[in-house]
């Protein structure tokens, strides 16, 4: 077999781990398969590296952002590839440069553009073990990119897909993907199956374990996604396409805490109004969550969203920039909310499953601020302080603790 296998930053953070890991790709190696292996940074660095740059100057930009924070990945492939070559296999570290990965020039989240294959098979072809680091590309002036925090997953698909890999191993510290966050529900599930639909929402709305970019390109390009634990031998879950004629059924919750809300208040009830907002967040590249407009009185409205804690920035600024153009009489934003979502097999197409979801929360006398829908997720956003109570109510209504 053809197998990409990606290991994340706690399974790398020490050099006895990583000579654990060289030890079982030699290992794989040995019994016939080709890898290539992609790397994340060692433990915290990235964090590390980060606040180097913003003790420097806390409005650095981010093309200086993507240089230092590239750097992590960059220590880790070369400490892999000398692992490996102490257990007797032929390795080569690559930059991301080196190994043929492009992408836009978006600094600190770049979009990958392609993979070239040609590098990299070639290498497999002599026999050599390629590690590619993760998280990093080269903008089309040559720049070094980085793919947005957690993006060495993405990467890893990515490469999957580009040399046509049987396979794509995510290794992780925790043995696959679970019904709950254990750090919210005491006993979750394990998930043995998944399908891209549900891991898209589960990433999309808190759940760490993958980054969501690399579930969406997996479903996009139909690579075979698994994730495992590093230095464990279990089965982990596989994600795959869905099932057919599958029973609404709920398979786990998500809960995220880094999220903020932005009120625009009083904007006059006419065409065109949110457009223009959304034209700002647009040039901007913000991701949007949640957008809720609520109508009132003397035709204005209120206008809702939520983004992510790090795109709050560059939200805000764009909704200043365009303020007074859209008549706007206040702009209001809260970071004392949260998400909690459930996420499953066609969710909205119950009424019972929305229901005992409200219910859950109403039972705990939780006052829900906002909610959002798929065919396959219910979010509400609540107040920060209640998701702990409200994690464990959702959980209990499903029965998604063993
Ligand atoms: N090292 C990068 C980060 O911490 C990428 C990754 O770990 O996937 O975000
Ligand atoms: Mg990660």
């Amino acid at each position: 077999m053809l197998v990409v296998q990606k290991y994340g930053g706690t399974s790398v953070e020490t050099p006895e781990k990583i000579l654990k890991i060289a030890e079982k790709v030699a290992h794989d190696y040995e019994n016939g398969n080709k890898i290539v292996v992609v790397v994340s940074a060692m433990g915290k660095t990235t964090n590390y590296l980060i606040n180097l740059l913003y003790q420097v100057n806390p409005d650095a930009n981010s093309r200086e952002y993507d240089m230092i924070a590239s750097t992590g990945e960059q220590v880790s492939i070369a400490l892999m590839a000398a692992a490996l070559s102490r257990f007797g296999k032929k390795s080569v570290s690559l930059t991301g440069f080196q190994a043929g990965i492009d992408t836009d020039s978006t600094y600190s989240r770049a979009t990958l553009k392609r993979v070239y294959r040609g590098k990299l098979v070639s290498l497999i072809d002599d026999g050599i073990i390629p590690v590619v680091a993760g998280f990093q590309g080269i903008s089309p002036s040559g720049d070094i990119t980085t793919l947005g925090r957690g993006g060495s997953d993405t990467t890893a698909v990515a490469v999957a897909y580009g040399i046509g890999a049987d396979l794509c191993e995510i290794y992780t510290d925790v043995d696959g993907v679970y019904s709950a966050d254990p750090r919210y529900v005491d006993k979750p599930k394990k998930i043995d199956r998944i399908s891209y639909d549900e891991m898209i929402e589960m990433a999309a709305h808190g759940a760490k374990v993958l980054h969501l970019r690399s579930v969406e390109l997996a479903r996009r390009y139909h690579v075979k996604l698994v994730v495992k634990h590093a230095h464990m031998n279990s089965q982990g879950t596989i994600i795959e396409e869905a099932g057919q004629l599958e029973e609404p059924l709920v398979r786990a919750l998500t809960v995220d805490e880094s999220i903020v809300k932005i009120v625009i208040k009083d904007v006059p009830d006419v065409p065109g109004i949110a457009a223009k907002t959304f034209k700002q967040l647009s040039d901007r590249r913000v991701s949007l969550d949640m957008i809720v407009q609520s109508m009132h009185r003397d035709g204005k409205n209120d206008i809702a969203f939520t983004v992510s804690k790090e795109e709050f920035k560059d939200a805000l600024d764009a909704i200043d920039h365009v303020k007074t153009e859209i008549n706007a009489s206040d702009i209001h934003s809260d970071d004392t909310v949260a998400k909690i979502s459930i996420v499953g097999v066609n969710i909205i197409g119950s009424a019972e499953i929305v229901y005992n979801m409200f219910d859950a929360l109403s039972s705990i006398g939780v006052n829900i601020d906002m909610i959002s829908t798929s065919n396959s997720r219910i979010s509400c956003i609540i107040k920060r302080e209640k998701i702990r109570e409200a994690a464990k109510a959702v959980a209990e209504r499903f029965g998604l603790e063993e």
